[in-house]
């Protein structure tokens, strides 16, 4: 056991009992914790705002041993996440964030860069119009920080090099093959036994390079002189994708579809965040009494589905 400090954001919570609540944290310097909050569902509780989702916060923990939940001692209100009613779309783009990294990170595997990202990203998803573009910055950088970034220009069997900057057309049709993570040419396309392969277009690759640049801070990288059916491809490509990388259907990931258009759906119409919270309530059913040996609950389970791939 041993007294932990870090930054941390919330990506879920659970009931626990009539007065505790299990918290999943995306910690800075930990990785994935999950940790009991004693108290947190008192109306006068120690934590008060702090645990609300998305919340940037400042947190301690005492670790336990392997299989016994972390105990949450403390947590400080950093930022909460509260976009104003108008921007829906910096509402739900930011639970599809908390759905991502939920499904991506791993109990007691750090990755600074992707919280930094994260945590910059859900700041600008509350105040920003710009949530498209920050939105396919964070996914790229998400790609990016698992180490599943694709292969956009060369071919991901023979290694050669695609003509696609000599193509005019943006809009043509290009071959991805998932489980390889990257684009196929069209001789491997013939020659090999592919056991997926997602038709996209050029446009959706240049998006994803622009959207990796745009994460690494190159604010100049392009990303609006893209067609709609160029974001659209995108969209398509890199929800597919990111579904087979974290092994899991993403809930929030059919709202993601309507981010870029100027159809804003109004919250009755948008099913995705009421699934979301139900769903991750049904998925983690909370046990009845406060047993300490918690640790192999499906918080941790999917991740290591996702690491043993
Ligand atoms: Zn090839």
């Amino acid at each position: 056991m041993s007294l932990e400090t870090t930054n941390a954001l919330v990506v879920r919570t659970v009931d626990f009992s009539e007065s505790s609540s299990i918290v999943t944290l995306f910690s800075r310097d930990f990785g994935k914790v999950g940790a009991l909050a004693k108290g947190a569902r008192r109306l006068k509780n120690p934590f008060e705002t702090s645990l609300d989702l998305l919340a940037s916060i400042r947190v301690s923990f005492i670790r336990k041993n392997r299989d016994a939940l972390d105990l949450l001692t403390e947590a400080k209100l950093v930022r909460r996440f509260r976009p104003t009613r108008r921007n829906l779309r910096g509402l739900y783009a930011g639970y599809y964030l908390a759905e991502t990294l939920d499904a991506a990170t791993v109990d007691y595997e750090p990755l600074p860069e992707l919280w930094d990202l994260a945590d910059a990203t859900l700041a600008r998803f509350q105040t920003d119009d710009d949530v498209p573009r920050r939105l396919a910055a964070y996914e790229a950088g998400l790609l990016d920080a698992l180490g599943e970034f694709p292969s956009t220009r060369f071919c991901v069997e023979c290694g050669e090099e695609l003509p696609l900057d000599s193509v005019k057309n943006p809009d043509r049709r290009v071959l991805f093959a998932p489980n390889e993570g990257g684009v196929v040419c069209a001789r491997c396309r013939v020659e090999k036994q592919f056991f997926e392969l997602i038709p996209t277009t050029i446009a959706a690759f240049r998006l994803l390079e622009a959207s990796l640049a745009l994460a690494g801070g190159d604010e100049s990288a392009p990303f609006d002189e893209f067609s709609p059916q160029g974001r659209a491809a995108y969209r398509d490509l890199v929800g597919r994708y990111l579904a087979r990388v974290l092994n899991r259907r993403l809930k929030t990931a059919n709202f993601m579809r309507f981010i870029d258009s100027s159809r804003t759906p109004r919250p009755e119409n948008a099913e995705a965040p009421e699934t979301f919270e139900t769903s991750t309530q049904s998925q983690n059913s909370p046990p009845t009494s406060e047993s300490p040996k918690l640790r192999q609950s499906p918080q941790s389970a999917p991740s290591q589905e996702r690491s043993s791939q």
